[in-house]
């Protein structure tokens, strides 16, 4: 037996080292790794198994989804290995070097119409393939999970957070989000609790959308009551007018049809794609002859 003072070996089992601490969500403390044999950077997810007690089979079985999920695309980190021990899960992701899309919003102030035209039709393309694979909705659709492959400005953007959470105890994630969380990015039929799926995920990009295009969400109130209560209602404007003069009536258009307080009226994720506001996508680069 240790003695309790002794720090938690460095080593995650088999063959990583871990580093640093990259940052920690809802749930789970992730760290930078090295893998010993190749010496590649990785990025390690480490939760506790407290939080999913009971309900072992189904985070290996989610565990399973999302390898299968993440190696088929792009914009989604791909899940490259998974250990355990007796009290913690080790998932190893892909490493994003480039930050949250969070931190690039808030350095910004806001993104050009077109750049966020951009990343949000590549997020919402990266969020139908999960639908299309069966998954019923991202926990945790919002800026802090959402980040870039690399530093260079035009780096991929990538979901680096599908919400294993979704399979975790629910009570104990009712009590995370209380402590930590905002209710910013969930969907009016969560707080109804009126059953919620894929739904969800369209609507949080509806306000991930307004937060690219105006550099604050919609719903910000005083108090988590009053945001929730504002959520329900869909009570939110595109004001204040000096953030707003720029963005086109498509835009604007485009984040109220993600922001339809009905589940059922609010379009799909490939319905969303189709909108006017993403359905032209631009050449970025016109072929000089
Ligand atoms: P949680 O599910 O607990 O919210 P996340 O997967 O969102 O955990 O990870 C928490 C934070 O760790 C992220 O917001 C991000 O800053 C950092 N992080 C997560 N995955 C990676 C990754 N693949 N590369 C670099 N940093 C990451
Ligand atoms: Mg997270």
């Amino acid at each position: 037996q240790k003695p309790a003072s002794m720090p938690p070996a460095a080593t995650v089992p088999c063959q990583y080292r871990t580093g640093k601490t990259l940052g920690s969500g809802t749930y789970a403390i992730v760290k930078e790794a090295i893998q010993i044999s190749t010496g590649k950077y990785y990025a390690c997810k480490v939760i506790n198994k407290k939080l999913m007690e009971g309900r072992e089979h189904m985070v290996r079985n989610e565990i399973a989804v999302l390898k299968r999920i993440s190696s088929g695309h792009r914009n989604i980190v791909t899940l490259h290995d998974y250990f355990e021990t007796a009290h913690n899960l080790y998932l190893v992701f892909d490493l994003c070097t480039g930050g949250e899309l969070f931190d690039r919003i808030c350095a910004k102030g806001n993104y050009y119409e077109a750049d966020a035209a951009d990343l949000v039709r590549t997020i919402f393309k990266a969020v139908k393939h999960i639908h299309d694979a069966g998954i019923q909705h991202l926990t945790d659709l919002k800026p802090e999970n959402l980040l870039f492959k690399a530093q260079a400005e035009d780096a991929d953007i990538m979901i680096a957070d599908f919400g294993l959470s979704r399979v975790m105890e629910e009570e104990k994630l009712n009590l995370l989000t209380e402590i930590c969380g905002t209710p910013g990015y969930m969907a009016p039929e969560i707080f109804k609790r009126t059953g919620h799926g894929k739904a969800v995920d369209v609507w949080a990009m509806g306000v991930i959308s307004y937060f690219l295009l105006a550099g604050y969400t919609p719903f910000d109130r005083e108090s988590q009551q009053q945001e929730m209560e504002a959520i329900i209602a869909g009570d939110y404007k595109f004001e204040p007018e000096e953030y707003w003069q720029n963005v086109s009536e498509t835009a604007k258009d485009f984040v109220r049809t993600c922001l339809t307080v009905d589940p059922l009226k609010r379009p799909t994720a490939g319905e969303a794609l189709k909108h006017k506001w993403l359905a032209d996508e631009q050449p970025h680069f016109v072929e000089q002859n």
